[in-house]
């Protein structure tokens, strides 16, 4: 099945394109975000992810920046020309991130909020819809379809893992959801191997077998100093160890691409 996910005027997704998109768990300062953004522009990389508003399971932990961190990852966007996803939580901050952001994302805890869906579904704005972490394909699927009744079919899924009696990763990447949701949707399917983990040095491999799946694409988290990271570290890249997966990933993505 063939897609076409319009970003803006400049970049439309299309399965020519293995889509890599890349960031930090959340904006943390502009000297964090600026060294990111120069980084993976650097690469080649050209959407660039950091939550301004995070979603904690513990109400003392880093909430995130808010509106500031928006307006960081706006600067960063300009400066280098990267496309920007960030995770809106709330119905009402839909319309002022509007201006800051190119492509909502909805966190798997908000995957059946529906009014945050209907409400992102009421703009032209492409969203990237996580999978809630308890939830089946077919209310996976169904949220998705909150967001396309309202108008937006702009869609991208993004598979994060799902919750199991396995504890030793983080999540549970289930990876036969990306070719039965692309067969099912129709929609790009990309696999975060940062949550699906939770572990970086799982990273390489998760996004060797995503690809093999067939996923249009990997969101992988990625922090100059992972050990000092204010959320997320253990499932983080450093510069170094990005640059490396990213070279193995692109081989194998060529490699079957050249046996198709
Ligand atoms: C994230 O992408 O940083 C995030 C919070 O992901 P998830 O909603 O998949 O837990
Ligand atoms: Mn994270």
């Amino acid at each position: 099945m063939t897609f076409k996910v319009k970003i803006d005027d400049e970049l439309t997704i299309t399965e020519d394109e293995f889509i890599v998109i890349a960031g930090p768990c959340a904006v943390e300062s502009e000297e964090q975000m600026d060294m990111i953004g120069k980084f993976l522009s650097g690469l080649g990389i050209k959407i660039i992810r950091g939550g301004a508003f995070k979603p904690r399971t513990d109400p003392k932990s880093f909430q995130g920046l808010g509106i500031d961190g928006l307006k960081i990852l706006k600067a960063v966007k300009e400066q280098y020309g990267l496309k920007v996803v960030s995770e809106i939580m709330d119905p009402r901050d839909v319309e002022m991130a509007y201006e800051y952001i190119d492509i909502y994302q909805i966190g798997s805890r908000n995957m059946q909020n529906f009014s945050l869906l209907k409400e992102v579904g009421k703009t032209k704005k492409p969203v990237l819809l996580k999978r809630g972490m308890s939830s089946t394909l077919e209310e996976w699927y169904n949220a998705s379809e909150y967001i396309r009744s309202e108008g937006n079919e702009n869609i991208i899924l993004c598979e994060r893992g799902i919750r199991t009696f396995e504890d030793y990763t983080r999540n549970t990447l289930d990876l036969m959801s990306v070719p039965i949701m692309k067969s099912k949707t129709g929609y790009p399917v990309i696999v975060d191997p940062s949550h699906g983990t939770g572990r970086k040095e799982l990273i390489e491999p998760a996004s060797k077998a995503a690809i093999a799946v067939g996923a249009d694409g990997i969101m992988i988290e990625v922090h100059p100093y992972p050990e000092e990271a204010l959320s997320d570290g253990l499932q983080s890249l450093n510069f170094n160890d990005f640059e490396r997966v990213l070279a193995e990933v692109r081989q194998v993505y060529n490699l079957l691409r050249k046996i198709n």
